[in-house]
């Protein structure tokens, strides 16, 4: 079943939202060569915690000992945070996920450390833009098909691998709701996109293949061939107004270049005018 939010409950979501961009500006200054992995994540852990009865919704979510997941350069997703430090020139994906009064949000940004190469530079822009083109398809009347397939006409023409075997998400009361949101998709195919509906919409690339491996902490997934991967993600209600993005604001708006859409704070198309009630649902095709 795929849960629609009522106009108050994606409020909420964007109150958790809001926590995460908050955090991202914040965490910004502190990703620097020598920081280990393991005191950014007690910092997502502290700065989630000071905001009332916010909750980093990673900690222990199936098991996951982290408070953010924390990945470096080939990593995709799912680091778990360590003694590792930052190395100049290296690019680390942060991704939060926060509950708070029973709703959740979740969003991730990859981060340069210092100086970092042309081709990583060029990945996090390409992967940003793919981002920025998911979202602006999350409309009413269009299905989650064509949120992947406006991140596949981004990425093609550049020659980056979009990894396939992850996927983003319905979000809500849970981290993870139907539906399933592949970064392949095909325009007019699958779940029909509704206002009411919150989705988590990640695209993960990477320069090499879109093959990927589980390390054997049973968490830390990589490229197979060992080439960089970066992931960007926003938490994006869909209302009759078009995509209202619950996550952005802060570090997104002095981000990277963006042709399709400005992220922004949450409330511009969050507010009256989603038209659904609350509670109401409807089934997966
Ligand atoms: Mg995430
Ligand atoms: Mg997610």
């Amino acid at each position: 079943m795929v849960h629609l939010k009522s106009p108050d409950e994606i409020r909420a979501i964007g109150r958790c939202g809001g926590i995460i961009a908050a955090l991202f500006a914040e965490i910004e200054p502190r990703v620097q060569p020598g920081v280990s992995t393991a005191a950014l994540d007690r910092f997502v852990d502290r700065f989630v915690r000071s905001h009332s009865g916010a909750v980093p919704a990673f900690k222990g979510l199936y098991g996951f000992p982290g408070s953010a997941c924390i990945s470096i350069n080939e990593e995709v997703v799912h680091g778990i945070p360590s003694g590792r430090t930052l190395q100049e020139g290296d690019i680390v994906s942060i991704d939060v996920g926060v509950k708070q009064g029973g709703w959740c949000a979740d969003s991730a940004y990859t981060f340069p450390v210092g100086e970092i190469g042309a081709g990583a530079a060029g990945l996090l822009a390409v992967t940003y833009k793919a981002l920025a083109a998911g979202v602006a398809a999350a409309q009413p009347g269009l299905h989650v098909g064509d949120i992947g397939a406006a991140v596949v006409e981004t990425v093609r023409p550049t020659g980056h691998a979009i990894i396939r075997d992850l996927v983003g998400h319905g979000i809500g009361r849970a981290i993870h709701e139907e539906p399933q949101v592949s970064n392949i998709g095909r325009a007019g195919f699958g779940v029909p996109l509704q206002a009411g509906m919150v989705l988590a919409i990640e695209p993960m690339l990477a320069v090499g293949t879109d093959e990927i491996r589980t390390l054997r902490d049973r968490w830390t997934v990589t490229t197979l061939d060992g080439s960089l991967s970066a992931h960007y993600e926003h938490t994006v209600a869909v209302t009759v107004e078009g995509p209202a993005i619950l996550t952005g604001g802060g570090i997104w708006d002095d981000g990277l270049e963006v042709d399709s859409v400005r992220p922004g704070h949450a409330g511009a198309g969050a507010g009256g005018a989603v038209g659904t009630g609350a509670g109401a649902t409807v089934q997966q095709s």
